[in-house]
């Protein structure tokens, strides 16, 4: 099939990154980490000291902002304006400010228009909030990853770990706590399950078997379609 997207959701330290790659990678797909655009977004609003209330002028930055992600052999890059951003945008820091960023409905427009167009021809993977529900609601198969809390924040540490910004487990625990109900209260585009997503609990699995059960309901998926 050639138009086959699939859309990967779940809150932050759910693997949906490490699992939508591999997933992607496997396929041949593109891959497409729609939360790195956010993060972009973030970022230069952090730059240009722009306060979290001057919301016309945090949608302006967004619509400014030349974002590019590229995957080449050191993995998927993110630049921003022309400069490579992808360590950058990995810190908590930016998480904090992607979340605020993502919450403004007029910045929603401008990535989720972005999105569409990068992911149009399909064979593609795209993960972050809203894929299932906003941004493909016709997507070929949609997938919700999830897990609790405590395993979500030892992912993030184990992470984290080597970076400069290291936090402590509680520390972490508490920001993926605020980013989550952040995610899950706006009344734009909230982090919700798809009704016609797959609910995959991960605590207890290792990737490589999160992998193969996509896999393996991408086959059926395609299968049903008859166009293999
Ligand atoms: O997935 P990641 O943690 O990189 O995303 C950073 C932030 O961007 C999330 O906490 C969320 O607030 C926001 N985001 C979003 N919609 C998406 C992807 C990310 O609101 N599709």
């Amino acid at each position: 099939m050639t138009r086959f997207r699939i859309a990967i959701d779940g809150p932050s330290g759910a693997g949906k990154s490490t699992v939508a790659r591999q997933v992607a990678q496997r396929l041949g797909y593109l891959y497409i980490d729609t939360g790195a655009m956010y993060r972009a977004v973030g970022l230069k609003v952090t730059r240009e000291q722009l306060a979290w209330d001057q919301t016309d002028a945090i949608v302006e930055a967004a619509r400014r902002a030349q974002i590019e992600l590229k995957t080449g052999p050191r993995g998927l890059r993110v630049f921003l304006d022309g400069v490579d951003v992808s360590e950058v945008i990995r810190t908590e820091t930016a998480g904090q400010a992607a979340s605020r960023v993502s919450s403004i409905p007029g910045v929603r427009k401008i990535l989720v228009q972005a999105q569409q167009e990068l992911g149009k021809r399909g064979r593609v993977v795209m993960e972050g909030r809203d894929i299932g529900t906003k941004v493909f609601p016709e997507a070929e198969l949609k997938v919700f990853l999830d897990a609790s809390e405590s395993t979500r924040a030892r992912r993030r540490f184990t992470q984290n770990r080597n970076k400069r910004e290291a936090l402590n487990l509680g520390s972490i625990l508490e920001e993926i706590r605020q980013r989550d109900r952040r995610d899950r209260e706006r009344t734009d585009s909230p982090l919700v399950q798809a009704r016609d997503a797959l609910y995959l609990e991960t605590s207890n699995q290792t990737v490589d078997e999160v992998v193969e059960k996509i896999l393996k309901m991408v086959g059926l998926v395609e299968g049903k379609s008859g166009s293999g």
